[in-house]
């Protein structure tokens, strides 16, 4: 397992949190989420070539919301998260830089790491690469194989040159007859979303075209493990996550989560392995998606090179409760931009809270906030909506005159005001 970062301190709040309600993409409604005490969830992690940008921030924050919420309610959360430290970006990545792979994968990971640490990201508890999970995925595509919902593909020439040889192995999505119930596309999108997304609708040789990879075979030149009856290789991206969650979280946890990219392909076709693996349904309880951040009209993303990287954010001098502030100030679920005004925004907000703490003394009007971010956190995730109570609540208590004599207004050693405590639980804000 790659080890994960350390955890932020986390204050303990009186009383309990609400239970949370999340937009399920699958299904179109707010629902109810963990009815059970331990609380399950899934978070696609990134692929290690290129270090954090605002998206991934803001996809980890969005479910760092979720676990501190969830905390907060009373539950035990099980929060499992993977790296795809082995895939095509990474190695074409390491080879157009000429670099290792396996020495890029590590680095990125790391500087992942600091950032989730700058952010206040609660780590996951159980922090799985690609390359730890091998074993897992060898035994989930055997099992598939053993089953007949997958198929292994004879070699052929590639239409661009040169062969692809025997044996990769593709899963038969159609076996899966709630296939297309997460997202809801009609096929011909579907094809559409999987040529842009890194699936191969036209390789030569597949029953469906949408059918996915679960097993590359050795090719030279790439690294590959023992897959024992599968031969030599290396895994697929979709049955990575899935046989990392069935055997970290178990058939049916609460939520998968990720960016909005992610609902087609990954998310379908990670569910319908799941439902074949397990062979029950649903896989998730929930499927909850984060918009994607924008810079100059364009998604950011690594491919366009259009990239706000934390770590550069960072070494310009942006303090880190302020990024995490600005990205709190949309919805999860908006698509964004950024723009540089963001942090300025954010850092005047910042100061202004703080002023306000340091104005009094916890007071009902802190207790007041505490509930209003329950509130406002159980619905959906509402963090604007939060962000609104708190500037509503530091206005009252910058207009109000001190309750005590200028000299007293110190805190005793070690008490610090309930509104402080509720932002830096909830919020993960640093104030
Ligand atoms: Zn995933």
């Amino acid at each position: 397992m790659t080890s994960r970062w350390p955890a932020p301190p986390l204050p303990l709040l009186p009383d309990r949190g609400l239970p949370v309600r999340l937009y399920d993409t699958a299904t179109g409604f707010t629902v109810p989420t963990a009815p059970d005490r331990v609380a399950r969830m899934y978070v696609c992690g990134i692929t290690p070539y290129d270090a954090t940008h605002l998206g991934h921030a803001t996809t980890y924050i969005a479910f760092d919301l979720l676990n501190r919420a969830w905390r907060d309610g009373g539950h035990d959360v099980r929060y499992v998260q993977n790296v795809t430290d082995v895939d095509d970006p990474l190695l074409e990545r390491a080879a157009a830089t000429g670099r290792d792979w396996r020495e890029l994968a590590g680095e990125q990971t790391d500087l992942f790491a600091d950032d989730m640490v700058a952010l206040a990201v609660l780590p996951p508890d159980s922090y799985v690469g690609a390359v730890d999970a091998i074993p897992l995925v060898v035994e989930a595509t055997q099992r598939l194989l053993a089953a007949g919902h997958a198929y292994p593909l004879p070699g052929h020439e590639r239409p661009e040159g040169g062969t692809e040889p025997d044996g990769d192995i593709y899963f038969s999505v159609h076996a899966d007859p709630r296939f297309g119930s997460i997202s809801g596309l009609d096929e011909a999108s579907m094809i559409e979303v999987f040529a842009e997304r890194g699936g191969d609708p036209e390789r030569p040789g597949k029953k469906h075209p949408l059918d996915c990879l679960l097993w590359r075979v050795a090719r030279p030149g790439e690294p590959s493990w023992d897959g024992g009856t599968l031969g030599h290789g290396r895994p697929g991206w979709h049955i990575e996550c899935t046989a990392i969650a069935l055997h970290h979280l178990g058939m049916t946890f609460d939520v998968q989560g990720g960016g909005s990219d992610l609902v087609f392909p990954h998310h379908e076709m990670g569910a319908a392995e799941g439902h074949l693996l397990a062979g029950s349904w649903p896989y998730a309880r929930a499927y909850a998606h984060v918009g994607m951040v924008g810079l100059d009209g364009h998604k950011m993303s690594k491919s366009r090179g259009n990239l706000v990287l934390v770590s550069q954010l960072r070494r310009d001098g942006a303090e880190p409760a302020a990024i995490r502030l600005a990205i709190l100030s949309h919805h999860y679920r908006s698509d964004w931009e950024w723009t540089p005004f963001a942090l300025d925004r954010a850092n005047l907000r910042l100061a202004t809270w703080r002023a306000a703490l340091a104005a009094g003394d916890s007071g009902p009007a802190d207790e007041h906030l505490l509930l209003a971010l329950r509130e406002r956190l159980a619905d959906d995730l509402d963090a604007p909506g939060a962000v609104k109570a708190v500037d509503r609540w530091a206005a009252s208590q910058l207009a109000a005159p001190p309750s005590v004599p200028q000299d007293d207004r110190r805190h005793p050693v070690g008490a610090e005001r309930l509104a402080g405590l509720a932002i830096r639980a909830l919020l993960g804000v640093e104030v």
